[in-house]
């Protein structure tokens, strides 16, 4: 762990994205949990994560997502997509209790598009500021609006864990770019 890079985090195909995520979870996660700063982060995080599934359930978004992706041609979860995470993102999921694993190899999909839609608690940037053309149609504009805001929370909340738990291994195990 001592030659782990930022750049093997960010930069690795996302199998070894996994396992670095899951090493780290393994040798620190605890200690991240009990950090006073990270875990009252993880805590605001899991609530903003729980608001965001509140507003797209209301939406049927999950519906209308599985549908889509159980398409022969598919929706918008390609394997291309799977790359757009990182082991810290990854690491996140883990300490906030989620239970990575593929959902499936076939080529064609996202490694994390599981029956009920993504199986990642935090996702990808781009997952989570695209909607679809059907979605943006279907909604109301109150809906758009708190859609909206719920993400930019989300996108904020996310990247300021990530920021801390970088800082918190820089300082425990030199990490280096
Ligand atoms: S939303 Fe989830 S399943 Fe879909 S592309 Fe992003 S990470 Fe993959």
């Amino acid at each position: 762990m001592n030659n782990l890079t930022i750049n093997d985090l960010y930069f690795s195909d996302v199998t070894t994205k996994l396992d670095h995520a899951r090493n780290l979870n393994d040798l620190y996660g605890v200690e991240l949990k009990k950090d006073a700063i990270l875990g009252s982060q993880l805590e605001k995080l899991r609530e903003l994560v729980m608001e965001i599934r509140a507003q797209m359930a209301g939406m049927a978004m999950f519906q209308r997502c599985s549908q889509c992706g159980s398409r022969p041609e598919g929706g918008c979860c390609s394997l291309y997509m799977a790359n757009e995470t990182d082991a810290i993102q990854l690491l996140i999921n883990l300490l906030l209790g989620q239970n990575i694993i593929f959902q499936r190899d076939d080529g064609f999909e996202c490694y994390f598009l599981g029956e009920q839609g993504c199986s990642l608690l935090c996702k990808p940037f781009f997952c989570l500021n695209y909607n679809c053309r059907e979605i943006l149609e279907r909604a109301e504009s109150h809906e758009l609006r708190a859609l909206e805001k719920a993400t930019g929370d989300l996108l904020q909340a996310q990247y300021s864990t990530e920021m801390l738990i970088l800082k918190w291994l820089k300082q425990k195990t030199g990490l280096k770019h």
